[in-house]
Parts: structure tokens; sequence; C-alpha cells
């Protein structure tokens, strides 16, 4: 199949170049020493035991040289998606699926103002990944992707859960991708946004009460809000599953933690600052997440 990646750093390289082993992979960044990188020496991916693999994809600068593609993945940041859908628009075709596994809440929105619902791909991914230099990232965590479609024509989901497979990247189909989307999401609003402001790694959510109480506000406003637009979620058991991931990724730095500490424009309008507005969508009161926006982008 031939593919583009839109946005192929961290998390776009390492999908980019796994797909490669079966597909004809373009990778297309605006960050052209690591398109260079890449072209001269390949993509290198080292994997947690150590190992460092090589694969070849294509990259490049300038979309226009790619054509339309098949299946595009898009891997920017998400505050980003829309800038870039409009950049690389000449790789979209009338029947071009689009697959995002990008952080946050209202990409399929982004997406869905470039590409027809139908062949709009959403997802998570539990895989985690850092770059280390131009052209060589590292894998940092191994995990499932779960998409589905939004829209309900689940044909694009299953040809892209096929074409991941085929390359190691384990992949399910799910008919309720919103929420694997909200639940994804509540453990992002309930972590990134306080490790970012203390500088503190993610165990901070589960062992400093100050911060779990936080925490607490923050999920529980957003729960408020996804349940005002028609979910089901418990709150208590929300937090809970929050508090556990904080446990489990206790040594981890959040990506807002990272994007803070280097000086980086950070996701938070499509983390915390998405429930804002779709809380005011619904008329429900978050002032703990309005409070931690506003203090996110003064630290920005
Ligand atoms: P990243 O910053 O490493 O990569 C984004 C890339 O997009 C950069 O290389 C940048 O140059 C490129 N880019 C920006 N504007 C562009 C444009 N107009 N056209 C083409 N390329 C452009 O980010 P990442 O860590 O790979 O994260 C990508 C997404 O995946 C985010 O939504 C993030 O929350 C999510 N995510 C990341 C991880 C992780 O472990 N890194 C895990 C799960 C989800």
């Amino acid at each position: 199949m031939k593919i583009a990646v839109v946005g192929a750093g961290a998390m776009g390289s390492l999908f980019g170049g796994y797909l490669s082993q079966k597909n004809d992979v373009y990778l297309v960044d605006i960050w052209a020493e690591h398109v260079q990188a890449i072209n001269e020496n390949g993509l290198k991916i080292e994997e947690q035991d150590g190992q460092i693999r090589i694969f070849h994809p294509k990259a490049t600068t300038d979309a226009k040289t790619v054509g339309v593609v098949e299946l595009a993945v898009v891997f920017v940041k998400s505050i980003q998606t829309i800038e870039a859908m409009e950049e690389n628009i000449s790789l979209i075709g009338p029947d071009t699926m689009v697959l995002s596994l990008q952080n946050g809440y209202g990409n399929d929105a982004d997406i869905r103002k470039f590409v027809d619902k139908k062949n709009i791909v959403l997802g998570t991914t539990a895989h985690g990944c850092t770059m280390k230099e131009p052209g060589f990232v590292y894998h940092a965590g191994v995990g499932q992707n779960h998409i589905g479609p939004v829209s309900s024509d689940r044909n694009a989901a299953e040809i892209v859960a096929a074409v991941l497979n085929e390359c190691d990247l384990i992949t399910d189909v799910s008919d309720d991708v919103m929420k694997l989307v909200w639940n994804k999401l509540f453990v992002n609003v309930g972590i990134n946004a306080i490790t970012a402001l203390i500088d503190r790694t993610n165990a901070c959510i589960a062992d400093n009460p100050c911060a779990n109480a936080v925490s607490k506000a923050l999920v529980y406003e957003a729960v408020a809000t996804a349940n005002a637009g028609g979910a089901n979620f418990d709150a208590a058991t929300v937090f809970a599953n929050v508090v556990e991931v904080a446990r489990k990724t206790g040594l981890n730095r959040s990506s807002m933690l990272q994007d803070v500490s280097k000086k980086r424009k950070t996701e938070i309008d499509k983390i915390n600052g998405a429930i804002v507005k779709e809380a005011e969508a619904h008329g429900v009161d978050v002032p703990a997440n309005r409070l931690i926006v506003n203090l996110i982008h003064a630290k920005e």
C-alpha cells in the first residue's frame, strides 16, 4: 500500500518505519535534518532490549513529490493537525484513508475539514517513542493500538488494522472508538498538565496528596463533560484508572512536561482545553480545567 506519514517525529517515525517493512512508505516532515538523515542512513529505531533496527522508508519535506496516497497517518502534535493537513493536502485523494492515533480530543473534527468521514479512522496507541537525534528514535513503550471508524462504515478501519497488524503493530477494531478516545483523554487530563507545572514524573499523581487532589478535580470535571455529551462514565472508576496508570508509569516524564522543559508549545488546548470547549457546549462548569489551561499557557 502507498502510505504517507504526516509528521514523522518520534511516533510517526516508529509507525512509518514498521509499516515500511511491507508497504511503500513516505515520511513527510518539515524537519529537514531528520529527513536528510533518514534518506542518507536509513531510519534507526532502538528497541527496549537495546537492539537497533534500520528501516528504509523514503523521507521528504515536500508532499507534492509524493502524490496521492492510499493511507495517510497523521502524527503531528494535535495542535498542528489543521496546519499540517492544509500544507500536505496533495497527499489526499477522494479515497485516501486517514488514520489518527494522536493524543487529545477533536482530532477527527480537525481531519473532517479535509476528508470524508467514512475515510477517517481514529484510535489510541499504547506505544511510546522519543527522538534520540535526527533519523534515530527510541521505542520506549510497546503496546496495542485500538482503532475504529468515526462513521457507521467499518471498512476503512478494517483495512487499516490489517495493514498495521501485518507489520507487527498489533491493532484491533472497536465499535466505540470515542469511548477509547475519552479514556485516553481522561489519563492525559489527570496527569500531563500537573506534572508539567510541578516538574515531577507521573508517580506524583499517585503519591502526592495535593497533586492527587488536583488530578481528581480535573478528571471529575472531564467525566461530567463527557457524560453531558451522552457518555456514561463512572467518575470514581475513571479516576482510579488514572491513578493506576500514573503508578504504573511512575518514572515517565509526561509529554507535556517534556514539551514545557524544551520550551515547546504543548497540546494543552487538545487535552484540558478540549474539556473546557466541550463543557461550554454542554453548559457544564469546569473551573479546575479552565485554571490549569491558563497556567500552562502562562508557562508557555
Ligand atoms: P513529535 O514532536 O516527535 O513529532 C511531530 C512531528 O511533526 C515533528 O517531527 C514535526 O517536525 C512534524 N511537523 C510539525 N508540523 C508539520 C507539518 N506542517 N507538516 C509535516 N510535519 C510537521 O511528536 P510525537 O511525540 O511523535 O507525538 C505525535 C502525536 O502522538 C501527539 O499527538 C502525541 O500526543 C501522540 N503520542 C505520542 C506518544 C509518544 O510516546 N511520543 C505516545 C502516544 C501518543
